[in-house]
């Protein structure tokens, strides 16, 4: 198992008892992952959070997109992504066994589009892109799309399949996560961590989505997000059951349903700290949608809301153990795509504490690409 930091002086968690193996900063779905991971391995785990669950997942869309998030000069990251994904049938079948939860985990697949014919070509470049990646893309024709979703507006030029792109249901998730560590035995404290050497265990890990950066120097910057929350009206199911993908008028929007009637619309991408909800943004995603999906005009806003996404230089995450700190393991700035690399992430971590060993899969995504352990002020 890692460990062999220096040992603490003060802190949270002191006392006449046993110290815990683990400590996770954060109880999003990535410490939360790692904790019900470790956890079900007979370490004792212990979870910091003062607001369990209240980061950026409880904005998030939930798309689990490896394919249509295939972005140019990202391969490395789309490997990650790509094997993250894969796990997903297997770990969401496991969470649901050990909790009972629906996690609103749903496989019909993604649909690319593009409405005027401008937005199409910036869509084909894409596509081309990723097929060259070998991912599957499958292009369709316009009949095709709308046998797949007649509710597209007639107007939309033209589009793809991204049959692998699923989605899950991040309110849904993170409970479940919660619930399925605290019955592997890990424990929850409600306290916010202000630095990690407050901290008394063997082997800490900063899961804290954008409170990473504080906790350990890294270079995690908040990354706003605007989301809308729509309610088809009546109660019933979405008139749509493809998780859509698009450009409309060169606005990118994408169009998430749940069976329960939720349908998520976003998002922006701002490089701002606040979570202020503006019009401007209402206006453009709402624009969007409607121009994709018409039948959207009808149904109930909800909520808009704005979350922040723990986003990096290189738009990767930060998964390993500080440079010079084996006791000190990042799982932070995951981006877009946490919820996505939840499953890997929490594997990977769980089997670098128990065997000391890391997966290879890791090798670009380790602090040390962004820090050097001489003069770095770790905390
Ligand atoms: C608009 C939007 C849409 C998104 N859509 C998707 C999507 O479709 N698919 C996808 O894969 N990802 C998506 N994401 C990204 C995803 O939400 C994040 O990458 C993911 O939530 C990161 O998980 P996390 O557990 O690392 O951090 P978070 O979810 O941010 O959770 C961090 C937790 O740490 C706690 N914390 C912070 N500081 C401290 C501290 N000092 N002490 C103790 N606890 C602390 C917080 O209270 C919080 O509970 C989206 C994000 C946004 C904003």
């Amino acid at each position: 198992m890692l460990s062999g930091g220096p040992s603490s002086t003060g802190g949270v968690k002191k006392g006449p008892f046993l110290a815990p193996d683990v400590a996770v900063v954060g109880a999003g779905p990535v410490g939360l992952a790692i904790a019900w991971r470790c956890a079900s391995r007979g370490l004792r785990v212990v979870v910091h959070d003062p607001a369990p669950g209240s980061g950026a997942s409880h904005v998030a869309a939930g798309m689990l997109a490896p394919v249509a998030e295939a972005y140019f000069g990202e391969h490395e990251l789309t490997g990650l992504l790509t094997a993250s994904a894969a796990r997903w049938p297997a770990f969401a079948a496991e969470l649901t066994e050990a909790t009972g939860a629906d996690l609103g985990y749903r496989t019909e697949g993604t649909l690319l589009v593009g409405l005027t014919a401008d937005d199409l070509a910036e869509a084909r470049r894409l596509w081309a892109y990723q097929q060259g990646l070998g991912l599957p893309v499958t292009p369709l024709r316009p009949s095709e799309l709308r046998d797949r979703e007649p509710a597209l507006a007639p107007r939309v030029r033209g589009g793809a399949l991204a049959g692998t792109d699923h989605q899950v249901d991040p309110r849904r998730l993170v409970p479940a996560l919660r619930t399925a560590a605290e019955r592997a035995g890990a424990t929850l404290t409600a306290t916010a961590v202000e630095r990690v050497s407050d901290l008394d265990a063997r082997v800490t890990v900063v899961a804290a989505g954008c409170g990473a950066a504080s906790l350990t120097g890294l270079p995690i910057r908040p990354v706003k997000g605007q989301v809308l929350r729509l309610r088809a009206p009546g109660g019933v199911a979405p008139g749509f059951r493809h998780v859509i993908r698009g450009y409309a008028d060169g606005e990118h929007v994408y169009l998430v349903p749940r069976v329960d009637g939720e349908v998520v619309v976003g998002a922006t991408v701002e490089e701002r700290t606040d979570t202020t909800v503006t019009v401007g943004a209402v206006l453009r995603l709402l624009r969007a949608a409607v121009d994709l999906l018409p039948e959207l005009a009808e149904y109930d806003l909800v909520e808009a809301v704005a979350g922040l996404r723990p986003g990096t230089p290189d738009n990767a995450p930060i998964i390993g153990p500080l440079p010079g700190r084996p006791d000190v393991v990042a799982a932070t700035g995951h981006h877009r795509h946490g919820i996505v690399l939840t499953p890997v992430t929490a594997d990977l971590i769980a089997d670098l504490i128990t065997t000391g060993v890391a997966n290879p899969l890791l090798a670009p995504f380790t602090p040390d690409r962004f820090t050097t352990e001489e003069g770095h002020p770790w905390n």
